[in-house]
């Protein structure tokens, strides 16, 4: 089956299925995510905000505005990758997302990686790494490329702050380009 009718197909069973009917009631969308589904490279975000949560695309307000530019920063484009978030639907006012919304989106996030199947995922902010890597520190490992076993086989994830955070924090926001500036090195290691 191709892959985006295999996502598609996930984003209807993910409705279906209704796995956070609270978050459901109060958004005006799923927000399944963006990009190219041959992408090496996969980010994973928190949940959609406002801008998201109206036009239905992941990163596509001042932390997307951000993202772009550290893309751009390597020389790539959102074509070149695919972006989604753990949570798909928005917590109400921004909250953090929930431990339980995170749980029960995980599986679909799981699905979602094995249709992909990226060399590398980034992991922006805590809520998406303590899923692939549990009991460590942002603070500690931000920028370091990890191995994990995943599904039936290896995948690196490379844990970086969330760009959000790195908006209106300057010290932040420099180590987060430094970050993203080692993105390629690890895609070309790998290839
Ligand atoms: N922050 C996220 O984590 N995800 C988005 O899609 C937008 C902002």
């Amino acid at each position: 089956m191709d892959k985006q009718r295999a996502i598609d197909e996930l984003r209807q069973r993910l409705e279906d299925a209704d796995v956070t009917p609270e978050l459901r009631k109060t958004a005006t969308q799923l927000v399944m995510g963006d990009g190219n589904l041959d992408a090496d490279i996969v980010f994973i975000g928190e949940a959609p905000g406002k801008n998201e949560d109206e036009q239905g695309v992941p990163f596509v307000g001042a932390a997307g505005k951000f993202l772009d530019e550290m893309l751009a920063s390597v020389n790539l484009k959102r074509d070149d990758i695919y972006i989604t978030n753990i949570v798909k639907y928005r917590p109400p006012n921004n909250r953090d997302p929930l431990a339980e919304e995170k749980r029960a989106f995980w599986p679909y996030l799981v699905r979602q990686l094995q249709i992909i199947n990226p060399k590398v995922v980034v992991t922006l902010g805590r809520h998406s790494m303590e899923y692939f890597l549990p009991g460590m520190y942002i603070s500690q490992i931000h920028g370091q490329a990890k191995r994990i076993a995943f599904d039936d086989h290896k995948v690196v994830i490379v844990p970086l702050y969330h760009p959000a955070a790195a908006l209106y924090n300057g010290s932040l926001r420099e180590t987060l380009l430094a970050d993203f500036s080692h993105i390629p090195a690890i895609i070309k290691q790998l290839s």
